[in-house]
């Protein structure tokens, strides 16, 4: 090992994961949360809260292209849009880059992450800065959604883990709310963990959604940073479904001009197809609705 510092990831009991910090650019507490920032010679900025590696520069591309252009490009005209929380405000720059989104509100508890990044992860979120379809609120997004009177055609939920004040994100209290907040063929996209290492959390995720949504799946995605194979990001909705044709959505990403190094309308497809590990992990409603085999036919 270097003489450098190393910074550990300890969500998952039996499980530490560390990475080199060749710079450590901060390490405080917040009103909120811990939160440390640091430079990996592999992985470049990462951001960590409560010991969570939270966003890395060299591999935020897979996450926030896939959790923002699989639900907007599906949907096909989303003009309100909801990021739950997103601190590092890269999501909201894959949102913002369609150009039919008249109104992104993230709606972030901590001030202090949104500060932070954007003065030092600006690479991935300086244009949703300069946009002014884009409008952050401070605040529990658990208790806003339950007071606005604002509607969504798409809320992506780009949470901490459920522990601190993400606990609250992934309630079936919260997600009734959503569902209120949501247009007619509005979705719902919240990451989930990682089936394989946060078995009992995704699965508890998926059997909530179940319970409020009549139409929920999950797809997949791989994240370098996020360890341990796959990661899970759920689909929930009254009525729009993620089956697409290909050429469609092909003539809908061409439309909006999308420049991805992730996402593309084959990836998009692909990540519906779920290897039995991880379907055995829904709820029964979810299993035999067999929402994903549609996306195939
Ligand atoms: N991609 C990330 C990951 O590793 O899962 C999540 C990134 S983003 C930084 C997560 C954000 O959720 C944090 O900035 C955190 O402050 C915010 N958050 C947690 N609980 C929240 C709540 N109840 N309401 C609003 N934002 C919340």
């Amino acid at each position: 090992m270097s003489e450098n510092a190393w910074v550990a990831e300890t969500i998952t009991p039996g499980i530490r994961v560390e990475y080199e910090a060749t710079r450590i650019i901060a390490r405080r507490r917040t009103q909120y949360q811990e939160m440390v920032a640091l430079e990996n010679p592999v992985f470049g900025r990462m951001m960590f809260l409560d010991e969570a590696v939270q966003v890395t520069s060299a591999d935020e591309f897979m996450y926030h292209e896939m959790l923002a252009h699989v639900p907007l490009l599906t949907h096909g005209a989303a003009k309100q849009v909801m990021i739950v929380g997103g601190g590092d405000c890269g999501l909201a720059e894959e949102v913002l880059k369609h150009r039919g989104v008249v109104e992104l509100t993230q709606v972030e508890i901590d001030p202090d992450v949104v500060e932070f990044a954007r003065e030092h992860f600006s690479a991935m979120n300086a244009r949703a800065f300069a946009d002014s379809r884009f409008r952050i609120e401070y605040a529990d997004a658990a208790k806003y959604v339950a007071q606005t009177e604002q509607r969504f055609d798409a809320v992506l939920v780009d949470s901490t883990d459920p522990i601190g004040p993400g606990k609250a994100l992934f309630t079936e209290e919260f997600y009734r709310n959503v569902r209120a907040r949501l247009k007619p063929g509005g979705v719902l996209v919240a990451q989930c963990g990682m089936p394989f290492q946060q078995r009992t959390h995704f699965a508890a995720a998926m059997h909530a959604l179940s319970a409020v949504f009549p139409i929920v799946t999950c797809y997949l995605i791989a994240v370098p940073s996020y360890t341990s194979g796959h990661m899970a990001l759920a689909w929930a909705s009254e009525s729009l479904t993620p089956a697409i044709p290909l050429e469609e959505l092909k003539r809908r990403a061409a439309d909006v001009g999308l420049e991805t190094r992730y996402y593309t309308p084959q990836v998009h497809l692909a990540a519906f197809a779920l290897p039995p590990y991880v379907t055995e992990l829904l709820p029964e409603a979810a299993r035999s609705a067999r929402i994903n085999e549609g996306v195939f036919r």
